[in-house]
């Protein structure tokens, strides 16, 4: 198991997300603009103005993580473990304290955007809608990656 801290504070989280999603620049989630300006922060997060639409955002705006309670590093912390490391959902439910609804909505949806390999659906499967679209998406994996972001 990967310390909890690996993505130490909430500035470190904040920084990664900012270099991986604004790498080509940063750009309006909105209006698309290039046109946007420091302006501030939030939390951790660097806030931005637009200057085609007027309006504001931040590094989370636009991504998973936007409305999350859960701190990023809790969830970046989680998304690695599962992706690489296979920890179990169930063990990552009790090291960040979520309802495992909650973290296997979100890994899912993280693995997702990213087209990594579904959850593995073999062996007994809870009856809920979650796992039915997850059972379509394997069936779909002979087609070329798509390329989606981390929106
Ligand atoms: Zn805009």
């Amino acid at each position: 198991m990967i310390p909890l801290d690996v993505f130490g504070s909430g500035s470190v989280a904040a920084d990664l997300l900012q270099q991986v999603r604004w790498c080509d620049g940063v750009s309006c989630p909105r209006c698309r603009s290039d046109r946007a300006v420091r302006n501030g922060s939030y939390g951790h997060f660097q806030r931005y103005l637009c200057k085609d639409c007027g309006r504001t955002f931040n590094d989370k705006t636009g991504t998973i993580f936007a409305h999350s309670k859960i701190a990023l590093r809790k969830w970046l912390f989680s998304i690695c473990a599962f992706l690489r490391f296979n920890t179990s959902l169930r063990q990552l439910q009790c090291e960040i304290e979520v309802t495992y609804k909650t973290i296997h909505r979100r890994v899912e949806r993280f693995a997702e955007a990213l087209d990594a390999p579904s959850l593995d659906l073999r062996g007994p499967v809870e009856i809920d809608e979650f796992y039915v679209s997850a059972g379509l998406k394997g069936r779909e994996r002979d087609r070329l990656s798509r390329s989606r972001g981390l929106s």
